[in-house]
């Protein structure tokens, strides 16, 4: 596996593979890799002829308080696990190399970011769209990895990709789970112990959601209602929301209908955290 640095080497790269006739397989990450970034990475392995894993802590999809300073980084651990992978090039730009000078655009979601973490952070996914243009160019990939874990992360690139033909098709990914249900997150080495124990209430709130619906209720703040409860009486984080939406249009439903996502966002002291279920009737 090979570590590349600069946009132009990266660039010259995926134009030399294209012209190979090699397709690429992207997986793009903020690092601090874990077994929801491998399953990307094993999936991009299946589908390529190459696979490209690019880490960036990306500082245009943090808000002023959010953790971009205490967000975990190891990129020695993640070289060896990339590696273990069988990634073949780890693209790892410094902030300069993508962001260099005064920038001249400024790219904005429009759609579908009134709800849920893009109504909670501002700007977040101006910054993802924006880096992940510029990734996409560099990069070239004929397919381009998510997890369902970012399930509006999901939908937002699904818009730019559309909007902007970029010629990728975009693969989303089941979340991956620790033993007791937490969905797994670079962020969970930010929970206290405390935390840690209390924090698979966030998907068991979820599949009791689930069974909620299978039973025939369709009322959404009845559904709510109930994920809240089990989230106040077993943990000590702060609600930051409990949705309900059609998915991927991520419309306000009363009634569930059709394809819906049930989201929420917790935040401990030093971890916010997110999970969902996307089901359909
Ligand atoms: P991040 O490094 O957190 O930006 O995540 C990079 C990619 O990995 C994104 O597409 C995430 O949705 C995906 N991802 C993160 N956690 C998981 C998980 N537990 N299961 C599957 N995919 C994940």
């Amino acid at each position: 596996m090979k570590v590349i640095y600069t946009a132009k080497d990266m660039q010259e790269l995926s134009i030399q593979l294209q012209r190979q006739g090699k397709t690429i397989g992207f997986v793009p990450t903020m690092g601090f890799l874990h077994e929801g970034h491998l399953a990307l990475l094993k999936q991009a392995r299946a589908e390529n002829d190459v696979v490209v894993l690019s880490i960036f802590v990306n500082p245009t999809q943090f808000g002023p308080n959010e953790d971009f300073d205490t967000y975990p980084r190891d990129f020695k651990r993640d070289e060896r696990l990339a590696k273990a992978e069988e990634a073949d090039y780890l693209f790892y730009p410094s902030v300069d190399e993508m962001y260099p000078g005064q920038a001249s655009i400024s790219i904005s979601v429009t759609n579908r970011v009134d709800v849920l973490c893009g109504a909670k952070r501002p700007g977040h996914f101006d910054g993802v769209a924006t880096v992940l243009t510029k990734l996409f160019h560099l990069v070239q990939p004929k397919r381009a990895y998510f997890g369902k874990k970012d399930a509006q992360q999901v939908a937002v690139v699904h818009g730019l990709i559309t909007d902007f033909k970029f010629p990728i098709e975009l693969v989303a990914v089941d979340t991956v789970r620790e033993d007791d249900g937490l969905a797994k997150s670079s962020r969970n080495v930010n929970l206290l112990d405390a935390e840690r124990n209390e924090a698979p209430a966030l998907y068991r709130s979820l599949q009791e959601a689930k069974q909620l619906v299978e039973s025939g209720e369709r009322d959404v703040a009845t559904i709510k209602a109930q994920i809240e409860r089990t989230i106040k009486n077993n943990t000590r984080g702060t609600i930051d929301y409990v949705a309900i939406y059609s998915y991927p249009e991520l419309e306000p439903l009363n009634k569930l209908d059709g394809q819906f996502i049930i989201a929420l966002a917790i935040q401990f002291s030093k971890a916010r955290l997110i999970d969902n279920i996307i089901m359909a009737i």
